[in-house]
């Protein structure tokens, strides 16, 4: 018989998500006569915008075609929307990135659960914690992970990112080979500084460690001094690789399009000490594994970047950021103890009383029928906080904050 890969039996089954709809299917069942909002959502709920709409149109009617009809496109993605991205995400921002340098994807998630492929198995990781699931979960089906042990990790560095150090993860004590930074932060909303930033990519560059840099919210970045993409930092394309997605950028959640950003400069060693370039082995891995993202979605990602695009997505990230702004303001009125929320469209709620995260998830269930998301969900650091999303609808954020205030 074939045998499987036993690493996958080492996950756990329970996903956080599922856990908390069966609890929120229980309350519903008890309490049909409440209307249950949730906070606790990741995903946008504002429609597509309507250049998107637009090109998106313009593209299937090309499809239609035998003048027009796009087949299999380049696996790297197509050079319209390549050099769209380098002109307008980084040169913008006076970062010399060239278009054979981005590569197209269908969302960022795939790339960042994929990019270990192209590093051996054993290199040691460093997380910070809470995190987004994917980074640990990926590495665990290969092995990188260890085992897990009480919610940890044998082989994972975690960096704890709580209250006491102000959310700024401290830098590991040991040389680390790959470390995951996503910033704007996933699930507690806060930021890093240049000058935070700064001493990562020092890091890095002094150990020879590599940095995956998931900045899938830097659309929702609203103060100056808070860098967009870690190459705002000098050195930083000879030790980092970055992930983006359009997903909350411009509300491509069901439509499907990132993209991923590897240096030439960017390497890692064989065992005997030569180095190569990490960008043609991710070409070649892509080449395989992968056939691009749809033509139809690369347009409309394309479309982004047209005058109107920008200003329209602007406006939904200006409405999600308003509903941050007023859970925030109203939570704090309330005495409550919020992050995140300003350069992101998480809050980070700190829970009252010094109950579990689960605790006051059900708290909050049963006495005013919102859902939240427990941060122990998110990792070991998570617990003792609730993460709540401003992707909602504004009324909805509104009767939530009149609900707590009874
Ligand atoms: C939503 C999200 C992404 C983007 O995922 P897609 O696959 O592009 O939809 C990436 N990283 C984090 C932390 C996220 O929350």
């Amino acid at each position: 018989m074939a045998l499987v890969n036993e690493y996958f039996l080492r996950l756990s089954d329970n996903y956080l998500f599922s856990d908390i709809a069966k609890k929120v299917n229980a309350f519903k069942l008890t309490h049909p006569n409440e209307r249950v909002i949730s906070l606790g959502i990741g995903d946008v709920t504002q429609p597509l915008c309507p250049a998107v709409i637009k090109a998106m149109h313009e593209a299937v009617d090309e499809m239609a075609t035998s003048a027009q009809f796009h087949g299999y496109g380049p696996e790297h993605g197509y050079d319209f929307l390549r050099e769209a991205i380098v002109k307008n995400d980084y040169h913008s921002r006076g970062i010399s990135i060239s278009p054979n340098e981005v590569f197209i994807n269908d969302g960022a998630k795939s790339d960042l659960g994929n990019i270990g492929d192209i590093v051996r198995w054993d290199n040691s990781v460093a997380i910070t914690d809470p995190v987004y699931p994917v980074y640990i979960d990926s590495n665990a089906m290969i092995g990188r992970a260890g085992t897990c042990v009480d919610g940890k990790w044998s082989n994972i560095i975690y960096m704890p990112t709580t209250e006491e150090n102000g959310f700024e993860p401290q830098l590991p004590e040991q040389r680390v080979d790959m470390i995951y930074l996503c910033y704007p932060n996933n699930p507690t909303g806060t930021v890093l500084t240049k000058t935070q930033l700064k001493k990562w990519v020092d890091y890095a560059l002094k150990n020879d460690s590599l940095i995956f840099f998931d900045s899938a919210y830097e659309a929702y970045i609203h103060d100056e001094d808070i860098p967009h993409s870690i190459y705002e930092i000098r050195g930083a394309k000879r030790c980092a690789i970055e992930f983006r997605s359009y997903s909350k950028t411009a509300g491509f959640t069901g439509i499907r399009c990132g993209y991923t950003v590897i240096p030439k400069e960017v390497k890692a060693s064989t065992l005997d000490g030569q180095k190569v370039e990490l960008n043609h082995l991710w070409e070649r891995r892509q080449a395989t594994k992968f056939n691009g993202a749809s033509y139809i979605s690369q347009r409309g990602a394309a479309a982004i970047y047209s005058p109107e695009g920008k200003e329209q997505i602007k406006q939904t990230i200006d409405y999600y950021m308003g509903n941050a702004k007023l859970m925030r303001e109203r939570l704090q009125q309330l005495g409550v103890i919020v992050y995140g929320g300003t350069n992101a469209p998480y809050l980070w709620v700190k829970t009252p009383r010094g109950l579990s995260s689960w605790k006051y998830f059900e708290e909050l269930l049963y006495t005013s029928a919102l859902v939240c998301t427990p941060g122990a969900g998110f990792g070991p650091s998570g617990e003792g906080y609730v993460r709540l999303t401003a992707f909602g609808k504004r009324e909805d954020c509104l009767e939530a904050m009149e609900r707590l205030k009874r």
